[in-house]
């Protein structure tokens, strides 16, 4: 009997110091390359992420409230140990909300859809004024308008001048939109980008997602040039998105590749696509660690000064 009382305190005293141990353990940090204040339109209630190929049905419910998206967003950012994050909004003032709420872990930047809204002017200022640090989203492949296009090249110019870090949707897929083009986000258009803006700090979304020989060709010849995974993490079957990004890391881009979840208004997406990089077969502990966190503090020119790892 007084083995049995001796039995069950070590027990209990070895579960107390188990489970402190685990709270106290907290993840390794992540920096989130792609992230959303919201979507450009209204999004009825209920509206279910997207998937790829139809037929398929989404399995989460969009987050329709501003203020209920940033703090979903904010939950998950601290339960993942996101410490930094590039995000796009639509509008100054909701780009500001987020900014104000976490003002070292997000990198507030604007979506472009029209080439001249926002006016290149009013960007500059914002940036000067220390409000944006980032450009892009570019995402006027959604109107049909490839990257190359010369109402562009502002945007293009102003960020190279300001070293600015820019996010651009240039690949295979996007959302239903009357004017989206596949053929307007084949990634080898980026080439006379490329070549006019040598010092760019450019990346591409979902990789060039399908144009995986065009996206290799980039990225080999021009070594400035970065992706991240974003929606392809949870849009896309698994496993196809797994083929894709194999490819990549056997062509020896695993120092190029950064994390991005892309979450829209589905930030319960962030999760998935940490599991899907997390699970990944073929990706050892170091290139997990690089997409995850060391590639987007090179391509961002973090250093240990910023003490990145424990903004919270
Ligand atoms: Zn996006």
């Amino acid at each position: 009997m007084k083995n049995l009382v001796v039995l069950l305190f070590l027990m209990i005293l070895f579960q107390n110091n188990y489970s402190q141990v685990k709270t106290n353990l907290k993840p390794e940090p992540i920096i989130d390359m792609h992230m959303h204040t919201g979507l450009p339109h209204p999004v009825p209630p209920g509206t279910l992420s997207l998937c790829r190929p139809e037929p398929c049905e989404g399995d989460v419910a969009a987050t329709i409230d501003p203020a209920a998206h940033l703090k979903k967003t904010l939950e998950i950012m601290d339960r993942y140990n996101i410490v930094k994050a590039f995000v796009s909004g639509f509008d100054l003032q909701n780009i500001h909300k987020w900014k104000t709420a976490a003002p070292n872990r997000f990198i507030t930047s604007h979506f472009i859809l029209n080439p001249g809204k926002p006016d290149v002017q009013k960007l500059r200022e914002e940036i000067s004024a220390g409000n944006l640090q980032g450009m892009g989203e570019i995402g006027t492949q959604l109107m049909g308008i490839p990257p190359n296009d010369p109402k562009l090249e502002p945007y293009f110019a102003l960020a190279e001048g300001q070293d600015l870090p820019v996010l651009i949707h240039t690949l295979g897929i996007g959302p239903y939109m009357a004017n989206f083009r596949s053929a307007a986000g084949n990634p080898l258009l980026l080439e006379d980008v490329l070549l006019k803006h040598p010092k760019l700090r450019l990346y591409v979304e979902n990789a060039g997602y399908p144009y995986k020989e065009e996206m290799i060709a980039m990225m080999y010849q021009y070594p400035q040039l970065y992706a991240d995974v974003s929606t392809i993490t949870w849009v896309i079957p698994r496993t196809e998105f797994y083929n894709y990004l194999e490819s990549l890391i056997k062509a020896g881009l695993g120092k190029r590749i950064m994390f991005g979840s892309d979450q829209m208004v589905w930030p319960e997406k962030i999760a998935e696509a940490i599991e899907a990089i997390e699970q990944a077969p073929f990706l050892t502990k170091q290139q997990k660690r690089d997409i995850f966190y060391n590639n987007a503090v090179s391509f961002l020119h973090l250093d240990e000064s910023d003490n990145i790892a424990s903004q919270r």
